[in-house]
């Protein structure tokens, strides 16, 4: 267990002002707020709370530094983001500490995602280098063609609670390495993260004003200035389907770039053919990585009735066997607690409401005794068709087990979703595969796998899951505008 000393060590180097112009201030008028440890309900700290003004002022700060930064050679850039990757990762225990404290995941989880985040800034140095443009003869022969890429200016990044670091590292990432300056404003609810990275950005060198982090408890009031101001150029966002689509309206305030990485519903579809251990290998991952709440969080498992007892009774064994519940910061929890009391409510009310309709529940399903906002590992079977459960996006440890038929329904049961992030499924037939992966509406497909994120791969999703891409060669370009020039 990591000792209370150690703990308070972690915090105390945390700045919690507001983070602007590479230094820490107090909110305008000095007002601040609580952040919660989950595991035990505990004030952790006091936060700087930021004013509307307070959001402006970072604006300006990012637009008084864009222009150098956008003229900074792209080298310079990348080594930058290099430092800040190699900072990270030395300081990956202080990171992961912090986390865990005003998240709640278990501290490998935390861990886990340090490397993950990290990594987008090692990718991003490797990218910033690599921004092409072109070059051709017009086919008239009238005149010439070059096409350069600008970066898009002053960007607001917007993120959430389930990953305080890498939410935040695959948007600052690829800003940073395009030329763009970035005001992130994190959840309310883990913004301790956030402003430790801010700290580490400025010592590794990034100049004054490019990156800041404005915390707030109200953050549709802080931010609405910032919408309504041509110098802002791009919106980037990771959270809830219903406040992206807020946020798209005040977007087109004035017509900024977007990128939005919104919910999910995935299926992680279970065929007759597939190799059972895998899949309950591969569920276990996909549903308990991050205890459940994250965007790409199996939600629905849809398997086909041949292997449908045996897929079960293991993935239940698996789950009494391996996942402990406990404090995040216990080196020996794989499982820790939700991150609010609202999120433990809204989980144990998706599953009552399953129950309500004849769901069985086969292992946990109950809340149980504080302090802390626990829930423990679920697996629910015979799910009706209508259970809430099926249709809305769980975010806790909890599988919903569903039988299907032929590999059409359960096709058609992936896709009968608004959503669109991803989709998992297992089979050891290549046709197969190659058929449900192009069936899928995701904009992303795991096969035979429980985990797919990769900093090297474009993240994101289709429908209601958002649009954009973050990782991979695609993340740079939501950062990047193209200009024609037309020559004789
Ligand atoms: P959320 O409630 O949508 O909040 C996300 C962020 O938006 C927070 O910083 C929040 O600030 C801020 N916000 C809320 N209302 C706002 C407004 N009117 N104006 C400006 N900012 C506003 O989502 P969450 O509960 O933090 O995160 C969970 C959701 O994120 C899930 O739906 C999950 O699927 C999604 N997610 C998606 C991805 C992806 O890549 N697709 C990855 C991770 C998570 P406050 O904290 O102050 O409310």
């Amino acid at each position: 267990m990591v000792s209370v000393a150690e703990v308070s060590e972690v915090v105390k180097k945390v700045p919690t002002g507001l983070w602007i112009g590479g230094r820490a201030v107090p909110a305008t008028g000095g007002a601040t707020f609580a952040v919660f440890n989950p595991a035990d309900g505990s004030e952790i700290a006091q936060v700087a709370d930021a004013t509307p003004a307070d959001a402006v002022r970072a604006l300006d700060t990012a637009v008084a530094a864009q222009a150098e930064w956008a003229a900074t050679p792209a080298r310079e850039r990348a080594e930058l983001l290099r430092k800040m990757f190699e900072l990270l990762t030395e300081r990956a225990e202080e990171f992961a500490v912090l986390m865990t404290l005003e998240m709640g995941k278990a501290i490998g989880e935390s861990r886990n995602e340090v490397r993950y985040g990290a990594e987008f800034f090692r990718w991003f140095s490797e990218e910033a280098v690599r921004v092409h443009g072109r070059f051709q003869q017009a086919p008239s022969g009238t005149g010439r063609i070059i096409v350069a890429k600008d970066p898009v200016g002053p960007a607001l990044a917007i993120t959430p609670w389930n990953f305080p670091l890498a939410m935040g590292t695959r948007k600052i990432g690829p800003a940073l390495a395009a030329g763009c300056t970035m005001i992130v404003k994190p959840a309310s609810i883990t913004p301790l993260t956030m402003l430790a990275l801010a700290q580490l950005a400025t010592e590794a060198g990034v100049p004054d004003g490019v990156l800041s982090v404005i915390t707030s408890s109200h953050s549709g009031a802080v931010t609405a200035p910032l919408f309504d101001d041509d110098r802002l150029r791009k919106l980037t966002f990771t959270g809830s389907t219903e406040v992206g689509k807020k946020l798209v309206v005040s977007s087109a305030k004035k017509l900024l770039r977007t990128s939005m990485e919104l919910g999910g519903n995935a299926p992680f579809v279970v065929f007759d053919d597939a190799d059972i251990d895998a899949a309950v290998a591969g569920a276990m991952q996909a549903k308990l990585r991050n205890g459940g709440e994250a965007c790409t969080a199996a939600n629905r498992f849809l398997v086909q009735r041949p292997v449908l007892a045996e897929f079960t009774e293991k993935l239940v064994a698996a789950m009494a066997d391996s996942v402990r519940l406990g404090p995040g910061l216990d080196p020996t929890t794989t499982l820790g607690p939700l991150v609010s009391a609202e999120q433990r409510d809204i989980v144990a009310a998706l599953v009552d409401d399953a129950v309500a309709a004849g769901a069985k529940v086969l292992i946990g399903g109950e809340v149980p005794d504080g302090p802390g906002w626990f829930y423990p590992a679920t697996v629910l079977a015979d799910v009706p068709p209508n259970a809430r459960i099926l249709h809305e996006e769980v975010f806790g440890p909890v599988a919903p087990i569903v039988a299907f038929d032929t590999e059409q329904e359960g096709i058609a049961a992936a896709n009968n979703t608004e959503f669109g992030l991803v989709g998992y499924f297992y089979t050891r037939d290549l046709d197969r595969t190659m058929r449900v992966s192009s069936a899928m509406r995701t904009g992303m497909v795991g096969v035979n796998r429980g985990v797919i994120s990769d900093p090297a791969a474009p993240f994101g999703g289709v429908k209601e899951s958002g649009f954009g891409r973050e990782g991979g060669v695609e993340g740079i370009e939501e950062y990047l505008n193209t200009k024609y020039v037309a020559l004789t």
